[in-house]
């Protein structure tokens, strides 16, 4: 029997300079500060009816932001923080929702769920994806550069994703709706190589390899959307990064969680992490930034936190003592 599940599509992506697009409706812009400044200087043109700054992924301050929302049409520009609050708003409101990612930061563009922080994890609210993205290669190859090209986390994820959910199927531990599929791990790992051979440009924010970049992002997502679940994308190094969150606060991007997540997490699952390293580093993630007592706290509790979760079984669920001994902090610096 086909379980009932909705396959979302993607948005439909325009890879345009901001100031040939064109846009005649009176629009409720969401924002977050640094990202609104870059798109005037790129010359983006439009009718603001309303804004509002988002600085928080959680439901009471997007309806608190919300709440006197004016306009047609919502246009999102920031990171994945502003494209959360906006497709959540965009419901809400029942209004069509135009991305400008300012950095290729997150996958959250190209998805149909807002993540929001709910009792110190991470829960997805349906949403629907954007209707549209911006996305204009000049602009986004002069974001900050340890966030331009961080969104690669969200497809180095797959190698860490999928030996979980391998793992979760040798061991009997896929529900019936998440069986591991091979041609879909296939296409996951195709999507990975494809995101390892861009990494390099990326960093360097030259168009082409941002452009390949999100091309693997795009494809990552859709893959998802059409299994019903993450498992190919999503596994331990998210778990790790959901619960190091707690400790490090909000501060921090996305990329400077998950990034370290994979490296650890892949060095645990006995894979070798060289390739991955250097894939974020020429993306100029940094891998350091949590010291190095916190991650093993968050790692000895991490079994724990997957439990209380309810999250997928990986790596992550089995982690013991011996295994903090093996981890190996130089392949962060
Ligand atoms: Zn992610």
């Amino acid at each position: 029997m086909i379980p009932v599940h909705t396959v979302y599509p993607l948005p439909t992506v325009h890879y345009t300079p901001l100031a040939r697009w064109r846009e005649e409706r009176p629009t409720a812009l969401i924002y977050s500060a640094a990202a609104w400044q870059a798109t005037m200087n790129a010359s983006l043109r439009l009718s603001l009816a309303w804004q509002g700054e988002v600085t928080e992924a959680t439901e009471e301050h997007w309806q608190q932001l919300g709440a006197d929302l004016q306009g047609e049409v919502i246009y999102a520009i920031g990171g994945g923080l502003a494209m959360d609050a906006g497709k959540y708003l965009a419901q809400q409101h029942g209004l069509p929702l135009i991305g400008v990612p300012t950095a290729i930061s997150v996958d959250a563009p190209w998805t149909w769920a807002a993540g929001v922080r709910r009792d110190g994890c991470v829960r997805y609210l349906e949403t629907g994806p954007p209707k549209e993205l911006v996305l204009d290669f000049e602009l986004l190859g002069a974001a900050p550069p340890s966030l331009r090209a961080a969104g690669i986390c969200d497809v180095l994820s797959i190698a860490t994703g999928l030996w979980d959910w391998r793992f979760a199927e040798s061991e009997g531990r896929n529900p019936v709706t998440e069986r591991f599929i091979a041609y879909a791990a296939a296409a996951a790992e195709a999507i990975l190589q494809g995101s390892l051979a861009a990494a390099a440009a990326a960093g360097r924010g030259d168009a082409e390899g941002l452009r390949q970049l999100c091309d693997c992002l795009a494809l990552e997502v859709q893959l998802c959307n059409q299994l019903g679940h993450s498992r190919p994308e999503e596994g331990s190094e998210h778990y790790f990064a959901y619960a190091v969150e707690n400790v490090m606060g909000k501060g921090l991007p996305h990329g400077d969680l998950v990034g370290p997540g994979i490296v650890l997490l892949a060095g645990l699952q006995g894979q070798d992490v060289a390739p991955l390293r250097d894939a974020l580093q020429a993306c100029q993630i940094p891998l350091d930034n949590i010291p190095p007592a916190v991650v093993l706290e968050t790692l000895r509790e991490l079994p724990a936190y997957c439990e209380h979760h309810q999250l997928p079984f990986g790596r992550a669920h089995t982690l013991g003592e011996e295994d903090l001994e093996q981890v190996n902090f130089l392949a962060l610096g």
